[in-house]
């Protein structure tokens, strides 16, 4: 029997656990162990799994000890056969099409902010989805519950992307570009929560309401438009803030943060007027992947193609695993009736960052709205 690669092996159940939106208590366990592992030579991780030595190792524990057991003597562990079985399907059907046109992710979260898992593993994540481009957009700073990022925490983040890049030409990420970029906090009056000069350093800008989701819609919507006037702005994120409990995910499965969401209602504002705005000034309408958010719901997705808008469909992945949900927003957009040419990551990278540096930039004259 030939050995497995027990890193990789303890990388997928990761990878299965957090698509599912597993606890990330467990999760750490196997990403803990696989990083342990991959500091050593595979000849000592076979040694180790033949004589019972794996449970020395910090970061190993019993169930971990097992998997790696397993996988060295050739066989699929069951855990992850288990897995594979239960949590590998397809998330959504009719989509392949779509999915296949996606060259990349706008919205996706590290451990800088509140994510679960290092840039470098997002990205070899992504690069392993078959993306092109992936940005990576933590928090701002007033979001300080999930470690938003200040000035300086950015500027930082830009010198280990650029790193990530670099080394990605020489190694395994191939031809995958990790863009830069912020999920920025739309303030309560419209303002953007990071200094003009960073936003305009930045690949992409997703702006999102995190906070005062409730105030009225007279209010929210000069936010909102506010915020799209914005020049920085690119992609305006899960526009209602609504947190849904998809029948297809068991509720007890959500992450202690999530669950304790629960069920929200969308934040009321004029979606006309917003959607108008957003076609007018070339900013795409994020469609969110996430299984509790879903966000725009169907109607508000029609009412964007109607006014002409431009889409981004992403994950707002918060741990590597998560980069897989992009076939639950192409359901969506496929019951939405959006043209796939009009989501801005269908597009390639040099077209996408002409739109993001300018707004007229439309590959495809029919998103001209003027
Ligand atoms: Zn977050
Ligand atoms: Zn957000």
């Amino acid at each position: 029997m030939t050995a497995r690669d027990p890193v990789a092996d303890l990388r997928r159940i990761a990878f299965l656990l957090e698509r599912t939106l597993e606890s990330s208590y467990r999760i750490k366990a196997f990403r803990t162990a696989a990083a342990a592992l991959a500091q050593l030579p595979p000849d000592d991780v076979a040694l180790l799994a033949s004589t019972g030595g794996l449970r020395g190792i910090k970061g190993i524990g019993e169930r971990t000890a097992a998997v790696v057991e397993q996988s060295v003597g050739g066989e699929v562990p069951g855990y992850l056969a288990d897995l594979e079985a239960q949590a590998g399907q397809p998330l959504a059907t009719g989509v392949d099409h779509l999915r296949a046109a996606l060259r990349g992710d706008l919205h996706t979260h590290s451990d800088w902010s509140d994510g679960g898992s290092p840039i470098d593993e997002m990205a070899a994540t992504a690069a392993g989805l078959g993306h092109e481009y992936t940005a990576l957009t933590d928090h701002s700073p007033r979001l300080t519950v999930a470690n938003g990022l200040t000035a300086d925490r950015l500027r930082r983040q830009l010198a280990v992307v650029a790193g990530v890049n670099d080394q990605g030409v020489n190694e395994q990420l191939g031809p995958f570009r990790l863009l830069t970029g912020i999920e920025v906090d739309i303030l309560s009056d419209g303002g953007l929560d990071q200094t003009p000069e960073l936003l305009g350093q930045l690949d992409v800008v997703v702006a999102s309401v995190h906070s005062e989701l409730r105030m009225p819609a007279d209010a929210m919507t000069r936010r909102m438009l506010a915020a799209i006037e914005n020049p920085h702005t690119d992609v305006l994120g899960h526009c209602t803030g609504r947190y849904v409990i998809n029948r297809n995910f068991d509720n007890d499965k959500l992450s202690g943060r999530t669950r304790s969401g629960k069920a929200r209602p969308e934040s009321q504002f004029d979606a006309e007027r917003v959607f108008a705005a957003c076609a007018e000034r070339g900013v795409a309408v994020e469609i969110n992947s996430r299984p509790e958010r879903l966000d725009p719901p169907i109607r508000l997705i029609e009412l964007a193609v109607s006014a002409g808008c431009l889409f981004s469909l992403d994950t707002d992945a918060h741990a590597p695993g998560q980069l897989d949900w992009q076939p639950l927003g192409c359901a969506r957009a496929l019951r939405g009736g959006v043209d796939p040419a009009s989501i801005v990551n269908t597009w390639p990278l040099a077209d996408l960052l002409a739109w993001t540096a300018d707004h007229s930039h439309r590959p495809g004259s029919r998103f001209w709205t003027s």
